[in-house]
């Protein structure tokens, strides 16, 4: 009998696990430990929290009442230092210890940092936590010179931000257009291209080395004879996998905390979802997914687990970005496609892409039309053959093709 459980990290994928423990029936001591204030939401960090249109408060993933209406006891500023799953406790930073007879790992990660010279100026920034974001908006003042390094997701969305907050920014990275894998080539083209209408000087480059000047911080991009001057840098070119807690317990980890299809660790007694949490898929090794929807289901599969309840039902994988006032959904997987189709006009206030492999949707991009995305999710999961035409025809309602 599961008495009590420890969740470590106050993230999606954390609360979901809570959240679904409780729904499904778990009667014993949840302990929900984080190292923030109180469990906030990460996506609007580089959207709303960062333009400074919503207020930390304004972010939490739960009101407070919450705990207290699901018997969740919340241990904000706190970090848990160690796990000792053999004798079913884990330990707090203040040497306190808390009984587990269950581990949930939803520790998330940090931004990576990675090894540019000059890049430990407090003017180069990162953006991970609500701090990272609070301090590159205080240094986001109309206009200062921005340097993003890595146009990927988070870069992407910072950039779009910082148009907003009137600096002037330039957009580094060594792939054109980024995101082909995700959205395929036209669709990423066409995202790329947003940044330069709006005015963000987009450079093909990496960056070599980044130095502190008298007036600002210089970077010297590898495509450039000479350095140019920025007064801030954000790098966003991904994140490290918090393993830590894992690796000291033990845990087999590898660049991530490995976990079987259940989210259980190489301890039975150990769990561990969300972006630290990596699949083994029989004998093979899947890259992490790094998205909101994608941690929540995997607190919602560690639930299950721990309830000894079915797994919820597998769906494709869908993540959203926003940038430059266009919200962009994804579902599925675009690099799976033989060959891929347009809904619309790229361009259009909306459209959408679709993926196809033998007549089957395997992935969809589409821009301000969640309707498209929802469909495409449903006919990936039931596998069924369209026809491409209707698919393609705008008046198409897009759910009678569910109907085959
Ligand atoms: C700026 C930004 C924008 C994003 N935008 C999008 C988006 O538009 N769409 C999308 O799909 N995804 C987006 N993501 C990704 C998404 O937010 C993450 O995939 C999701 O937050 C992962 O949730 P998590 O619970 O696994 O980890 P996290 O949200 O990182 O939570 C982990 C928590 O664990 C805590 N913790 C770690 N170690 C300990 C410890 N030892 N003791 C106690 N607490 C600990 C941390 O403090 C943290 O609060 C974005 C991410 C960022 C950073």
């Amino acid at each position: 009998m599961i008495g009590s459980v420890v969740i470590v990290g106050g993230g999606i994928a954390g609360l979901s696990t809570a959240a679904a423990l409780r729904s499904g029936g778990f009667v014993g001591d949840i302990t929900l430990v984080d190292a923030s204030e109180f469990p906030y939401d990460r996506p609007p960090l580089s959207k709303e929290f960062l333009a400074g249109t919503k207020r930390l408060t304004e972010i939490s993933l739960q009101p407070p009442q919450w705990y207290d209406d699901q018997k969740v006891r919340l241990v904000s500023n706190s970090k848990v230092t160690a796990l000792r799953p053999s004798i079913g406790e884990v330990e707090l930073f203040d040497g306190t210890t808390i009984p587990a007879d269950r581990v949930v790992l939803a520790t998330g990660g940090r931004a990576a940092r990675p090894p540019i010279p000059g890049s430990q100026d407090a003017r180069v920034h990162v953006l991970r936590t609500a701090t990272d974001a609070e301090r590159l908006r205080a240094a986001l003042q109309p206009g200062a010179r921005l340097l993003v390094v890595g146009a990927g997701l988070i870069g992407a969305e910072v950039a779009s931000t910082a148009v907003d907050l009137d600096c002037e920014v330039a957009l580094v990275d060594p792939l054109r257009p980024p995101l082909t894998h995700a959205v395929g080539s036209e669709i990423a083209a066409w995202l790329h291209d947003l940044h330069i209408r709006r005015g963000v000087v987009s450079v093909r480059s990496g960056v070599e080395s980044l130095r502190a000047t008298p007036s600002g911080i210089e970077a010297h991009l590898t495509s450039a004879d000479r350095p140019r001057e920025f007064d801030v840098v954000v790098l966003g070119v991904g994140m490290v996998p918090e393993t830590t807690l894992a690796e000291t317990a033990g845990l087999e980890v590898d660049r991530g905390i490995v976990v079987d299809r259940t989210q259980t660790t190489s301890n039975p007694a150990v769990l561990a979802v969300g972006d630290p949490a990596r699949v083994r898929d029989g004998g093979a090794l899947l890259p992490r997914t790094e998205h909101w929807e994608a941690a929540q289901r995997d607190g919602q599969r560690a639930a299950a687990t721990i309830l000894g309840a079915p797994p919820p039902a597998d769906t494709a994988p869908w993540f959203w970005t926003d940038r430059h006032h266009v919200h962009v959904e994804v579902v599925g997987d675009m690099a799976a496609a033989e060959r891929t189709v347009l809904r619309g006009t790229v361009g259009d206030v909306k459209f959408s892409a679709f993926g196809l492999t033998g007549g089957r949707v395997v992935g969809a991009v589409a821009v301000n039309d969640s309707t498209a995305v929802r469909a495409a999710r449903r006919l990936i999961d039931r596998g069924i053959v369209v026809d491409t035409a209707r698919l393609t025809d705008p008046a198409t309602d897009l759910r009678q093709l569910l109907l085959g």
